[in-house]
């Protein structure tokens, strides 16, 4: 069985940055159940019905129905996951811990930044909806404005999450549910922290550097 990472960051962190570095470079594959939801969302199914006004305001989806969206889209013995955004809370590291990660080896990487730089870069971020790819309006800009750099079509957009005052939420919500997260993990020793306020290119060496060390990447 392949080794899984979890990334732990409060919005605006960039692990979905380095995540999709680490799929398109190392062969690994993402799964983000904030993404996982907002498809639902797009496709206007029932659940999608149920979670969208909820996530328009940065609160969290109940643990039950995250949970059934994750066992419909994992398939741990064939791909090396990296979890973006699960889990959340205490509960859900249980439920990962019993239900899904149980005998399979795994390691989380928390990436730390300060509440006033995330702010700034969140209101800056802008998403392609057609391929998901993620850039941000100052330090990450697309070649041409409005237009996704990957997959060429004018559909970059801001999430309607990303606003000033559903941030600030959505970063109280992170930071006050993570904090037991954060120890269950240090406890088992499976867990580095990676000073994500530098630039993208520094935190990318220091995440390499972090999984060379524990022998993931080689
Ligand atoms: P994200 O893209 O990870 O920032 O998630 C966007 C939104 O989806 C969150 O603000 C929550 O409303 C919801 N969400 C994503 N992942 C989870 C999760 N593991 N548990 C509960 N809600 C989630």
């Amino acid at each position: 069985m392949k080794t899984q990472l979890i990334f732990l960051g409060a919005p605006g962190s960039g692990k979905g940055t380095q995540a999709a570095w680490l799929v398109k470079e190392k062969g690994l594959s993402h799964l983000s159940t904030g993404d996982l939801l907002r498809e639902e969302v797009a496709k206007g199914t029932e659940l999608g019905k149920k979670v969208s006004e909820i996530m328009s305001s940065g609160n969290l989806v109940d643990d039950d129905t995250v949970m059934e969206l994750l066992k419909n889209n994992c398939d741990l013995a064939n791909h090396s996951y990296i979890f973006d955004g699960y889990p959340r809370n205490i509960e859900q590291v249980k439920v990962l811990d019993d239900k899904f990660l149980k005998s399979v080896s795994y390691h989380c990487l928390y990436f730390k930044v300060d509440t006033d730089k995330l702010v700034r870069r969140i209101t800056a971020r802008r998403v392609c909806s057609n391929c998901n790819s993620i850039y941000n309006v100052i330090s990450l800009p697309p070649k041409q404005e409005g237009v996704c750099d990957s997959c060429g079509e004018s559909a970059l957009m801001q999430r309607k999450d990303d606003t000033e005052e559903v941030v600030k939420n959505r970063i109280e919500v992170f930071l006050k549910t993570m904090v037991p997260v954060l120890e269950y993990y240090q406890e088992k020793n499976a867990l580095t922290e990676i000073n994500a306020s530098n630039d993208v290119e520094e935190v990318r060496k220091d995440l390499v550097s972090a999984l060379e060390k524990r022998k993931i990447l080689s």
